[in-house]
């Protein structure tokens, strides 16, 4: 029987996804773009866009353009994930809670597929979050140690990654500009490790660098059947590493 309870509840589940997809495509299209909450702009002329412009998904005022195709995954996808998550929190955190750590997770996803990185202010904001959340999730030893280990494993691969470079533009002759791993990984890594404290930390690495290798060996298989393989494709592994982070909070 469907209460009027569910009702409600589906309701503002689907509400509250709603308005979480429009904060994200927001924070998207300002953020790499500007640094602060500024007031975002059509791309293609300019005009200002309003806060009911993002919330009912309109096109520009002034050219007509219509909202990027990432707009409306991000819209739909949050409309089905927030009522997911409503309905199944993750047992330890709750559905508020979880809902401000996805959301955050969610802006950094978005804008590392679009841009390939991840911003300083992003990473600087996540450490002020993930601090009181981890201290509060894992307690104070073991959220120090899962920083430490979060920021030195993926700094280290980091180091590896430059002098890995060095020596194959030194074997081949030629520079190698792109970079396997950017220092905004290094950042992420730190932050989930704040997050999930150890001992998941080290799960969530060795997962996305798995996860990662897997898929971007499917990838390559996939252009060398097309023949347009071509060495070094960076891998972006902050998608892997919020995937698997999204996995274990589930499991805390
Ligand atoms: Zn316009």
């Amino acid at each position: 029987m469907i209460g009027p309870r569910t009702i409600l509840f589906a309701l503002v589940t689907l509400v509250l996804g709603w308005l979480a997809g429009a904060l994200l495509n927001y924070l998207a299209d300002v953020l790499p773009q500007t640094r602060s909450f500024s007031s975002a702009t059509c791309p293609s002329c300019g005009t200002k866009r309003t806060v009911l412009d993002f919330l009912l998904m309109r096109s520009c005022r002034s050219c007509q353009t219509g909202r990027s195709r990432r707009a409306w995954i991000v819209q739909l996808a949050a409309l089905i994930a927030v009522p997911a998550i409503g309905i199944l929190p993750p047992p330890a955190l709750g559905f508020w809670i979880a809902l401000v750590v996805f959301l955050y997770l969610g802006v950094v996803f978005i804008i590392d597929v679009e841009h390939r990185a991840i911003l300083h202010e992003v990473s600087l904001a996540g450490a002020i979050l993930a601090i009181p959340f981890g201290l509060w999730l894992n307690g104070w030893v073991k959220t120090l140690i899962g920083f430490a280990v979060g920021f030195g494993v993926m700094l280290a691969i980091y180091y590896f990654g430059i002098l890995f470079n060095r020596w194959m533009s030194k074997a081949r002759g030629q520079e190698i500009d792109e970079v396997a791993l950017g220092f905004g990984d290094v950042n992420l890594s730190g932050i989930l490790g704040i997050a999930l404290g150890w001992p998941r930390i080290i799960v969530c690495l060795f997962s996305a660098i798995v996860l990662g290798g897997l898929l971007s060996g499917l990838y390559i298989l996939v252009m060398i059947l097309r023949k347009r393989y071509q060495a070094f494709t960076a891998i972006p592994y902050a998608p892997f590493l919020i995937i698997a982070a999204v996995v274990l909070l589930y499991m805390a």
